[in-house]
């Protein structure tokens, strides 16, 4: 039987991630569950969508407000791969979701606690639960990883264009 804990929502989170990846996107996913139901389903895709709020928690949001029909996500739990930044934390409070579990921190732009704290804001007028580090060493596997690669497919370009020019007839 199929235990559903945070640990197996972040799993099916990070398969998301990685549909982000082969989309030549940062690798960031998100799913939004209420009741053990999966409500909404995000990957990373603003270069895709030339959109710069196409994060993967707002699409999973997004999605979770159309199947409920409502705005107000109450009780929902939304799994990240990565820390959120500032937009998608500021989402989640007008979003009423319940909890945020979130995988790897983002010590430069995360809202969560590292840079700010917009989900606990005493100030707020809805404050979040926070769950982190949960596969985090996975979560952020998967950001450095993607990041390597992509050095290392810019280096071969470089390198390739480089010797075409020594090749060239003077
Ligand atoms: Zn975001």
């Amino acid at each position: 039987m199929t235990e559903y804990n945070d640990e197996y929502w972040m799993r099916q989170a990070l398969r998301l991630a990685l549909r982000a990846q082969e989309e030549g996107e940062v690798p960031v996913g998100a799913l939004l569950v209420l009741d053990n139901q999966v409500i909404g389903e995000g990957w990373n895709r603003p270069i895709g969508r030339h959109d710069p709020t196409a994060h993967a928690e707002i699409m999973a949001l997004r999605q979770g407000g159309t199947v409920l029909q409502n705005y107000r996500l109450l009780n929902a739990t939304l799994y990240v791969t990565l820390e959120p930044c500032v937009m998608c934390a500021g989402a989640m409070v007008h979003s009423r979701i319940r909890r945020l579990v979130y995988g790897a921190a983002d010590v430069k732009t995360g809202a969560a606690g590292s840079l700010v704290d917009i989900l606990r804001h005493p100030g707020m007028n809805h404050q979040v639960e926070i769950l982190s580090g949960v596969l985090a060493e996975e979560c952020a596997a998967t950001l450095s990883n993607f990041f390597r690669l992509r050095r290392e497919q810019k280096k071969a370009l470089k390198q390739a264009q480089r010797s075409d020019m020594d090749n060239s007839p003077e």
